[in-house]
């Protein structure tokens, strides 16, 4: 954890952002930090996280960074434990962390299925087993889980990914059924311009999934969609966001 030296006294909530690296977490962790909330940034590329942070701070805001891996439950602990240690309460964890290798089912490609099991499904169940306590014991606390439009449709190529997705909105609902002091948001974006078709090793996949993406709307228009829900009242609980661009059918 580094060392923050806000440039001014902000008094925003405690927002963990995962993923917060590229994309749409780096875009949510600006916004989150440019509407005076105090931000800690995840992810494994540390030195862009630190970079971004870095950014922040030059812009008035408070951010502290830190290397996390989402597939490993002891790290996300850790990051949830120094920023508790920092700030003394984490009230919002951003579970954004994600990954989508497209292929089909019968190139068996097991290995990016359990990836994307690993970060998209586990991910998002270690920050909720690291959060919950915290947040039990303050009597409050928020969880927005990055899904996708993947998770409310099937399409060739994505059955894991969409499965996954899928399983991100279940574990929101549940969530969400078995909270009386937590707010849980979905927040399902569509097509967005990002890094996250890099993954997709199957070159000509990621070309059709690069063609598709011309249609992208930018990362700060899911960031608006979580700031939105992060800033209404303790007693208002936005449950779900889909925000795709206009065009996407
Ligand atoms: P990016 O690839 O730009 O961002 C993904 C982020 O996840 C990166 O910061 C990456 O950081 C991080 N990440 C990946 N694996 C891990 C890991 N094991 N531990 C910690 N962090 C990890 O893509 P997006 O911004 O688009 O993706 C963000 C989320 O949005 C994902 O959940 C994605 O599924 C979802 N989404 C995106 C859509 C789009 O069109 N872009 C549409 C629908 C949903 P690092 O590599 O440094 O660890």
């Amino acid at each position: 954890m580094t060392t923050t030296v806000p440039s001014t006294s902000r008094t925003g909530k405690v927002v963990l952002v995962t993923g917060a690296s590229s994309g749409i977490g780096e875009a949510t962790a600006r916004l989150l930090a440019a509407a005076g909330h105090r931000v800690v940034l995840g992810a494994r590329r540390a030195d862009r996280v630190a970079a971004v942070a870095e950014e922040i701070r030059a812009d008035g805001g408070t951010a502290d960074h830190r290397e996390l891996d989402v597939t490993d439950l002891a790290g996300v602990r850790a990051f949830v434990g120094a920023a508790r240690e920092s700030y003394g309460r984490v009230d919002v964890l951003v579970n954004n962390a994600g990954v989508m290798p497209l292929a089909l089912l019968e190139e068996l490609k097991v290995d990016e299925w359990n990836r994307m099991i690993d970060v998209n499904i586990r991910g998002v169940l270690h920050g909720i087993a690291a959060v919950l306590p915290v947040m039990r014991e303050q009597g409050a606390g928020h969880i927005v889980n990055v899904a996708s439009v993947a998770g409310h449709r099937v399409d060739p190529t994505a059955a894991v990914y969409c499965a996954t997705k899928s399983a991100v909105r279940a574990l929101s609902e549940g969530l969400r059924q078995e909270s009386r002091d937590l707010r849980v948001t979905v927040v399902s974006p569509g097509l967005t311009r990002s890094e996250l078709t890099d993954g997709i090793s199957d070159l000509g996949m990621r070309a059709v999934a690069e063609d598709m993406m011309g249609i992208a709307i930018p990362a700060a228009a899911i960031g608006e969609a979580i700031v939105y829900a992060v800033n209404q009242p303790a007693e208002v609980d936005v449950n779900e966001i889909v925000v795709r661009p206009t065009a996407q059918s």
